[in-house]
């Protein structure tokens, strides 16, 4: 049974990111979906509501799971026993920090680890969980750009800040 990871903040999901969970499935057997917790970052959404919100958005596509973690990756990743980590690349710019942690990875885990880029689709290809939450912040209909189980919880954030 082939396993990966696919790590991110999810802070909120989008579509892109959903692009690539589906992709990933027809790739591996299991993926599980990790969602860093990391108070450094200060997200907008706490990382139980990132959690749930990608429990929901991932219903009905199968062999996905959803989980929080906190740490390094490369500790997580072992006590899963998974040793593919995916990262999606949109551009140019996300290459130079990728390959950095990529290898990073690797090398502490004692080659252990290895990383698996998928490039976006071009659909996606601009789309970030900061523009959204900019977009979303300022009014704008975020429609196109994350599941619509998270529109109104989007809402909500900006409504209480
Ligand atoms: P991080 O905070 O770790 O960069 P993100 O939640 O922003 O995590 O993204 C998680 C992963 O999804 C990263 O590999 C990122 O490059 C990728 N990703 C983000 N947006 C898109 C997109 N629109 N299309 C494809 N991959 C994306």
């Amino acid at each position: 049974m082939k396993s990966a990871i696919y790590p991110g903040s999810f802070d909120p999901v989008t579509n892109g990111h959903l692009d690539i969970i589906k992709r990933s499935v027809n790739i591996f057997d299991e993926v599980i979906i990790a969602v860093l917790n990391n108070n450094e970052k200060s997200p907008l959404f706490l990382v139980q509501e990132r959690v749930n919100m990608l429990k929901e958005a991932v219903k009905g596509i199968p062999n996905v799971s959803v989980e929080a973690f906190s740490g390094l990756l490369i500790d997580f990743a072992k006590q899963k026993d998974v040793h593919v980590i995916i990262r999606g690349l949109r551009a140019v710019t996300d290459f130079e920090y990728e390959l950095q942690i990529a290898q990073g990875n690797r090398k502490v885990s004692g080659e252990d680890l290895d990383t698996i880029f998928l490039t976006t689709s071009l659909e996606y290809a601009y789309l970030s969980s900061s523009t959204v939450k900019e977009y979303a912040k300022y009014g704008v209909c975020v429609k196109e750009f994350v599941p619509e189980s998270i529109i109104p919880l989007l809402e909500k954030k900006f409504k209480d800040r």
